[in-house]
């Protein structure tokens, strides 16, 4: 299944990190590319293109201008949408849907504040337990249980670094 994660309203400075992990997590996670909006972030995107060059597999990222335009567009083009907010319906309720679904699906990780029209045009709003937590916790749990645990096998071609798994110790080949 293809998946593609949106991040609304990056702040520089203040969301670099959580951003920069959203996008490495997206990735490492088994998404396809990940887009954000807010304040344009030339860093997060070199960051993450780097990691996706070094590490390898095929990964975007790429800047909207306006989420909601995005959310519409990726509708429109037949995509489907699950926003992830603590006030949805729980993800061990929703996940086995989106694990049948035969259509590119969009998951939506909100920012400072989300306004009612992100809810209106999710098709799922899903909350990785009733508790507030981290976007980067949600997605991850998300994916994970979207692919039912597969991502951590999933392999990256053509990859310039890879790590040897060591009891102890540390092993990284160079390619
Ligand atoms: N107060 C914000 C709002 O109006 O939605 C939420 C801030 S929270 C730190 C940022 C994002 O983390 C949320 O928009 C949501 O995507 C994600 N998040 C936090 N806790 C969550 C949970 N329990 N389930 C699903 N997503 C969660």
């Amino acid at each position: 299944m293809r998946i593609k994660v949106v991040r609304l309203s990056h702040r520089l400075f203040r969301d670099q990190r959580i951003t920069t992990h959203c996008a490495l997590v997206s990735r490492a996670f088994g998404a396809d590319g990940f887009v954000y909006s807010g304040e344009r972030d030339t860093k997060l995107e070199a960051t993450t293109r780097k990691v996706a060059s070094n590490w390898g597999g095929r990964f975007s990222c790429e800047y909207a201008d306006s989420y909601m335009r995005f959310i519409k567009a990726w509708k429109k083009n037949g995509g489907l949408v699950a926003h992830l907010t603590v006030y949805g319906l729980p993800v061990q309720k929703v996940a086995p849907k989106l694990r049948k679904l035969r259509k590119p699906l969009l998951l939506v990780v909100g920012g400072e504040k989300v306004p009612p029209e992100v809810y209106q045009a999710a098709d799922w709003n899903v909350a990785v337990t009733g508790q507030p937590h981290s976007e980067v916790a949600a997605l991850a749990m998300m994916l994970d249980r979207i692919f039912s645990g597969r991502e951590l096998e999933k392999k990256f071609p053509k990859a310039r670094l890879a790590i040897v798994p060591q009891e102890r110790g540390k092993r990284v080949i160079r390619k």
